[in-house]
């Protein structure tokens, strides 16, 4: 009798920890294991890791390997999806770490790479908020600002793993400069880095906040703003007001570029964001063509710090059973 295959592992490999997952094909988290990276310890080191933490939620679920499909492993780094290859990963200290065919070939399964925003993508779209669309966008808006699109049923990766860099789009071709070689990139002015120092800006400025006046500059950051928001505070408010302005601007873009059925937005400066979301969409509901505007819903993230492991696993899990990428695929 044919085994079937029901299950996936979705491992989210980030700066601080490794976090490995099983889960089943209604996205339901069957095990899970999580352990610290300690990147400093070198990356054979952290390999192993890698490998254990696959090891345990096999052994701790007692799901035997054969009724798994594959592996998803989900990364902030800059990855090659048809080497499965990290390139480069500032947080781990990798550069070309082969890390797909490592784990494929201690495990005989399939392994996928996937970057961080493009997971979170995957996963509202097999499991979350997209279940049952093919047209689904996911914004993050967090230390950086990043996008993850699914058109037509398709993860697009673009020909160098790049595309989704939705921070880089130029709002203003005056702004000031980025790091990225553009001008007035959406990032420079709605990243939770950014906030943090335009409150900072204004209030050494003169501008009053009883809300912030009781951190030092310094403490500030895009949290204690959203605290601010939420506390009713007429600086703080005005700040994600204008956020708004440029966030929804960009998200018109989006939605005239790939008339998305679904907008999912998360990241850590939307998990304090109600009055943030609720503005921005009205700016989208006043900008957007309104043909375009009246097929699209925008919804907030509630898949939380599990997007990661979802996204990866979702790659193995979705209904069309199309990964993104010819996978490193040992078995027969
Ligand atoms: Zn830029």
């Amino acid at each position: 009798m044919i085994q079937e295959k029901n299950y996936a592992i979705g491992l989210d490999l980030g700066g601080t920890k490794i976090l490995a997952a099983l889960i089943d094909e209604q996205g339901r988290i069957v095990h899970k294991t999580t352990c610290p990276t300690l990147a400093a310890e070198g990356q054979e080191a952290v390999i192993g890791r890698i490998l254990s933490s696959v090891e345990t939620v096999l052994t701790e679920s007692g799901i035997t390997v054969t009724s798994v499909r594959g592996v998803g492993i989900a990364t902030a780094g800059v990855i090659d999806t048809k080497a499965n290859k990290v390139l480069y990963a500032n947080n781990l200290g990798w550069e070309h770490v082969a890390i797909g065919q490592i784990v494929s070939e201690r495990f005989g399964l399939p392994v996928q790479l996937i970057n961080d925003a493009n997971a979170a993508a995957v996963a509202e779209w097999v499991f979350g908020a997209g279940k049952g669309t093919d047209n689904v966008i996911y914004v993050t808006v967090s230390t950086g600002v990043g996008a993850g699109f699914i058109s037509d049923g398709r993860l697009i990766t673009g020909k160098g793993d790049s595309a989704g860099e939705f921070g880089h789009i130029s709002i203003d071709p005056d702004g000031p400069p980025c790091a990225c070689g553009n001008r007035g990139c959406l990032e420079n002015y709605v990243s939770g880095p950014t906030l943090a120092k335009i409150a900072r800006t204004r209030l050494a400025n003169g501008e009053k906040s009883a809300f912030l006046s009781q951190y030092p500059l310094e403490q500030i950051t895009a949290k204690e703003i959203g605290e601010g928001v939420m506390q009713g505070d007429p600086l703080c408010k005005d700040i994600h007001l204008r956020a708004s302005r440029d966030l929804g601007a960009g998200i018109t873009s989006l939605i005239h570029l790939f008339n998305p059925e679904l907008i999912v937005v998360g990241g850590g400066v939307m998990t304090t964001g109600d009055y943030l979301f609720a503005e921005t969409e009205k700016v989208v509901r006043e900008r957007a063509i309104s043909r375009m505007a009246e097929q699209v819903r925008l919804v907030r993230s509630s898949l939380g710090g599990e997007a990661g492991v979802l996204g990866a696993a979702g790659l193995f899990l979705h209904r069309n059973h199309q990964p993104v990428r010819a996978l490193t695929q040992l078995q027969t």
